[in-house]
């Protein structure tokens, strides 16, 4: 992309079937493509899906995401890239899905029919402050004035979320 991209997004990318760890990848290179360049990327981190015993864990991902689309066009591009990863799970007969959730843009507060930004949960999911806390600990949240490192440390989800390792690089 070659104008300026003079906004700064975090995104939290999580997976729960199929090859969970690739199709974060592809996700990452997907949004570097269409909505404008990774910046940087969180570990992937895994946490059970609670209260759903039946679902398998969770790998979470937070990327920062530096971008010239505006808010709603970014989460257009983030709902085509949840798409792309369902045409693959019906191509490849391998379940697979993907969400993509826009957690923080710039010091923007949004509320729409559509979107709101920050996200409305950030500050009560721990498996979307632990991976957000590596790569922007210190970003002030616009709402509550306080640092993602603070919002973790006042979280009081109980939910374990563990550091996972591939054999390949994230
Ligand atoms: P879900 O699949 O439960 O994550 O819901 C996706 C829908 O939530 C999208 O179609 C959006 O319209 C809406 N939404 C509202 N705020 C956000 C946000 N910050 N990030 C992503 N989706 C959002």
């Amino acid at each position: 992309m070659a104008s300026i991209q003079n906004h700064t997004a975090y995104l939290l990318l999580g997976s729960n079937l199929g090859d969970r760890a690739a199709t974060l990848r592809a996700a990452v290179q997907q949004l570097n493509e269409l909505a404008g360049t990774i910046s940087s990327t969180s570990s992937l981190y895994e946490t059970a899906a609670w209260g759903l015993e039946q679902q398998p864990a969770f790998l979470n991902q937070a990327v920062q995401l530096r971008t010239n689309l505006p808010p709603e066009v970014l989460l257009d591009v983030c709902l085509h890239v949840e798409q792309l990863a369902g045409r693959e799970r019906r191509v490849r007969w391998d379940a697979r899905t993907l969400d993509v959730d826009i957690l923080l843009y710039d010091e923007l507060v949004l509320d729409s029919s559509r979107l709101v930004v920050p996200h409305p949960a950030l500050p009560q999911r721990r498996f979307a402050l632990v991976p957000l806390a590596e790569i922007a600990a210190t970003t002030v949240h616009p709402v509550f004035g306080q640092t993602v490192t603070e919002l973790l440390a006042a979280c009081t989800d109980v939910l374990p979320v563990t550091q996972y390792y591939t054999s390949e690089a994230n």
